[in-house]
């Protein structure tokens, strides 16, 4: 097939400056070069590529908006881009990097103190440390607030008990951060593997994210220092927080796993022949692939705001909201239509399409359902919440 070298059907790339496709290019090159060699075989055995944390540690893809600790210090649209790349690879492996900066680095960055800062920060910049984020439990996954893991205080110790589930990078983390409630407060702790009571088990099973590591994480009676409590996160608005981080990241990644099977479905259209013909020449696949290139331009342009107003610091929760709702709904339409042009080749690992399609069935349900989206945005738009 023909090299990916991009979707760019109405000039976006000239909205960008020289730094932000620099940064798109590397982490292209990183993703052509070596995870679309390997990914077919780690999704296929259902197993992360752990060689990469290393390299990506390497081009500065964790916590890539921090300043310091080790960190690239990029705007958030540098950040966007990597992220996008990488989702053009799979969407575990952004989910990996996502988890990693998003949801672990940047609450010790916000909510920690310095000690916390130090302690963690380079080594996770490194990709040493692997971090999780447990929120999610079993009984409570779009209400958070239910959760029912606690933390009492005990002299220099708080105890944790509870499970959480679903949570991505959580056998291979060597530090977890466990969201509990603490006097009936949400706060966050942060758990380093190891410690006496806290163990994980890794859930099978999924045709979707094969390529990540998911697993449930159990706290029995799971003393940890005083010290590793996230001082300035309470309340639900701390892991809300972190998921705004990661939202974000994930809107910029729902277009590179559209362009993905965009690119994919073009190239097979122009040279698969049926009735004399390539099929890129009848009405109604050209009307899928037009589809797909219309809603992709929208969706670029759409994220590359957010994330301008990102920049700038006017993004409110519900214009990440909107990206992340429209970019994952667009991609995994977009790769249902792919694999639909691929025909029979289209259900096979042979062709990328249908695991992004199984991909973003778990990316349209994490991080906020699609509808918790819309609910998110009625709010905004009527001041009425309509959650419960
Ligand atoms: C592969 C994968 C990785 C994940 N990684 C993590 C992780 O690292 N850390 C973590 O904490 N969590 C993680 N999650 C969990 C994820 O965030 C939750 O699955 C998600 O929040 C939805 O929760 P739920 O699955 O319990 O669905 P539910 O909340 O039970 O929702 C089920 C359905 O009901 C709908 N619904 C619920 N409430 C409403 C309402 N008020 N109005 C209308 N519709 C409603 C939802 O939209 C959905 O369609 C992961 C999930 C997956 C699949």
């Amino acid at each position: 097939m023909k090299k990916f070298d991009g979707v760019d059907f109405l000039e976006i790339d000239g909205l960008m400056s020289e730094d932000e496709i620099a940064v798109r290019d590397l982490a292209r090159k990183f993703v052509s070069e070596k995870v679309i060699p390997i990914i077919e075989g780690h999704n296929r055995a259902g197993t992360f590529p752990m060689d990469l944390v290393p390299e990506m540690g390497e081009l500065g893809f964790y916590g890539a908006t921090i300043d310091g600790y080790g960190c690239a210090g990029l705007s958030n649209v540098q950040y966007g881009l990597i992220m996008q790349e990488l989702e053009r690879g799979d969407s575990g492996l952004r989910s990996f990097v996502s988890v990693q900066g998003a949801l672990c680095m940047y609450p010790i960055f916000a909510y920690g103190n310095e000690e916390q800062r130090k302690k963690y920060l380079p080594g996770m910049a490194t990709g040493k440390i692997i971090g999780c984020f447990g929120l999610t439990e079993p009984d409570f996954g779009s209400n958070p607030s239910g959760m029912l893991t606690t933390a009492r205080k005990d002299g220099n110790s708080f105890i944790l008990n509870g499970s959480k589930m679903w949570i991505t990078n959580g056998g291979i983390a060597q530090l977890a951060i466990v969201w509990a409630k603490l006097d009936g407060v949400i706060r966050g702790f942060l758990v380093e593997a190891g410690t006496p009571g806290y163990s994980t088990k890794d859930q099978h099973g999924k045709f979707s994210l094969r390529a990540s590591v998911t697993s449930e994480l159990a706290m029995q009676d799971c003393r940890i220092p005083a010290e590793n409590m996230l001082p300035d996160a309470k309340g639900l608005k701390g892991p809300l927080g972190c998921l705004n981080q990661a939202r974000y990241g994930i809107a910029w990644g729902g277009v590179g796993a559209a362009m993905a099977v965009y690119h994919e479905a073009l190239e097979y259209a122009k040279t698969r022949i049926q009735f004399d013909r390539p099929i890129a020449g009848f009405q109604m696949v050209q009307e899928k692939l037009a589809w797909m290139i219309r809603e992709i331009t929208k969706a670029q342009l759409l994220v590359l705001q957010v994330g301008r107003l990102k920049d700038k610091g006017t993004v409110k929760p519900e214009h990440i909201s909107l990206a992340k709702m429209n970019n994952v709904h667009i991609a995994l339409q977009a790769a249902r239509m792919a694999r639909e042009i691929l025909g029979a080749n289209g259900i096979t690992d042979e062709y990328q399409s249908g695991r992004h399609m199984c991909n973003l069935e778990s990316v349209y349900t994490y991080e906020g359902t699609h509808d918790i989206h819309t609910l998110i945005i009625g709010e905004a738009i009527t001041g009425i919440p309509a959650y419960k």
